[in-house]
């Protein structure tokens, strides 16, 4: 190697980050800017009403060569981003699950930034790590969960559950780690079970997996959405007897579509009995388990394998964070631990390493929101605010059940409430009649969206357009559940003359 020129200092004085005293001023006025944000949201539509490619036509399609002025900056933030935002944290957002950030959360995930930790090894950053213990233990204590559910933070349900499904094959002991799947005659299909009410991340986690679609079946809900247990006992001893290996089941608590709560009580046994693992997907519905006379939706969790839930669903901890808890982590570790020299540690004996149990490396350090959540409203303070929601879900159930316009389609165990328009009209039909009720429903949904005064949005419950109302954000009261109702009653009103 030839022997290399002395290296020059620089004087640029262009390198270096933004100044202290730039991003103190900025830091101020754009938490002035998101303070008024949340002060006026109310004016602001809650669905954003720009075509698609409207904003990325106002944007340049090549990078500034200089750099721009935060003045700049900022003001395109008004003009530009803010047009082209649907505002979750409006509080008449009823769609999906209504969900929103809080105060706190919102100063976590400010700090997170700043200080940019990659927790994947405890020493890379030790706050996040046993925050991250503590944090979770809380939650746990505070949902009623037992002590041998221990909890790691992953970004999104999708993701905790394919975890939790990951470390159940692994349980399975066919060296499926090792060996893979394919190419293995040895190896009968794995059988993984939900509901038909299951949320597509579970089939999306069992094709990752690469257990394929047909390692994934469905089985048959109630009149109440709930999986029918005699109906799973009967599949898994039909694959059984088929040569099959099934392995795993996933119990919801809190389904997408009706919020229904599987009968985990009675799926318990069943696992046990196959020797299978449970796992339950609480991912909405988990939060409510806070309310001392909610922790029922919670029975039979305690002889559960896993179990996920999200604080960014409802516990208005900003997007992301997703909790697992889990009673085998040696299993969830077995299966993804994989450390190379460069990441080795004379303390990883003792401590815990968050990359030794997924398949990211660095970690946020989400801990920390989720922290500054539970210790500013208190266990009691978050539960007030969850029990509130559900009774105004009860009100707005209320309402239904007294107007002979409008009928419920689904039992209302918490706070969405799935219902639909249903005017009376001369002899039909049934079919001409359910149809006639579909394009009146979609058309009052996208009518309703369109005033930007409320956002909704629909499902299919027995082939049926059903029109969902989920009450989940910090900001909305019972003035914002009337508001929707009216402005329901007024498009049904202006469509019932027109349809
Ligand atoms: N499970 C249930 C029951 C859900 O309702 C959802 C999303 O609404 C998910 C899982 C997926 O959540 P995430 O976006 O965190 O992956």
């Amino acid at each position: 190697m030839s022997k290399s020129q002395p290296v020059q200092p620089t004087t640029n004085p262009q390198l270096g980050d933004m100044s202290v005293e730039e991003f103190r001023r900025f830091g101020h006025e754009l938490i002035d800017w998101i303070a008024e944000y949340f002060e006026h949201i109310e004016n602001l539509p809650v669905l954003s009403q720009i075509q698609p490619g409207d904003l990325k036509a106002q944007l340049p399609n090549s990078p500034p060569q200089q750099g721009e002025g935060m003045e700049k900056i900022i003001a395109d933030l008004d003009k530009l981003i803010v047009p082209a935002l649907t505002h979750w944290c409006h509080p008449a957002f009823y769609a999906y699950f209504a969900t929103s950030t809080s105060g706190p959360g919102i100063l976590g995930e400010l700090l997170t930034a700043a200080f940019d930790n990659k927790a994947m090894l405890w020493r890379t950053s030790p706050a996040s790590t046993e925050l991250e213990d503590v944090a979770l233990d809380w939650l746990r204590q505070m949902m009623g969960l037992d002590e041998g559910m221990s909890g790691i933070i992953y970004d999104t349900a999708s993701v905790s559950s394919m975890h939790a499904i990951a470390a159940a094959r692994e349980g399975v002991e066919k060296k499926v780690r090792e060996e893979g799947m394919s190419g293995r005659p040895d190896l009968p299909l794995l059988r993984v079970y939900v509901s038909e009410q299951a949320h597509s991340s579970i089939e999306k986690g069992v094709i990752t997996l690469g257990l394929g679609q047909r390692g994934l079946r469905k089985i048959a809900t109630d009149s109440d959405f709930r999986m029918d247990p005699n109906a799973l006992a009967a599949a898994i001893e039909e694959d059984k007897r088929d040569g099959f290996i099934p392995f795993c089941v996933v119990a919801t608590v809190g389904t997408t579509s009706t919020s229904s709560i599987d009968p985990v009580p009675d799926i318990v046994p069943i696992c046990e009995r196959h020797a299978m693992w449970l796992h339950v997907d609480a991912a909405y519905a988990g939060s409510a388990a806070l309310v001392p006379e909610l922790r029922h939706i919670l029975s039979g969790c305690d002889r559960a394998d896993s179990l996920v839930v999200n604080p960014h669903k409802w516990l208005f901890t900003p997007f992301d964070l997703s909790v697992l808890y889990c009673r085998h982590m040696d299993l969830l570790r077995r299966a993804f631990s994989l450390v190379p020299e460069y990441l080795r540690t004379p303390e990883q004996e003792k401590v815990r390493n968050g990359s030794d149990y997924g398949i990211q490396l660095g970690r946020r350090f989400r801990a920390l929101k989720l922290w500054m959540v539970i210790r500013y409203f208190g266990q009691e303070g978050l539960a007030a605010r969850i029990r509130e929601h559900c009774r105004l879900a009860k009100l707005f159930t209320s309402w239904i059940e007294e107007s002979s316009d409008w009928e419920l389609l689904a039992p209302v165990p918490l706070a969405l409430v799935c219902f639909r328009a249903c005017p009376t009209r001369g002899p039909e039909i049934e079919s001409e009649h359910d149809h006639r009720l579909d394009v009146l429903n979609e058309t009052i949904m996208h009518a309703v969206n369109k005033t930007g005064k409320a956002l909704l949005s629909h499902t299919k419950l027995n082939n049926k357009l059903t029109l969902r109302l989920s009450i989940g954000n910090i900001r909305t009261t019972e003035r914002h559940v009337r508001e929707v109702w009216d402005l329901l009653n007024e498009q049904l009103r202006i469509m019932s003359d027109t349809l």
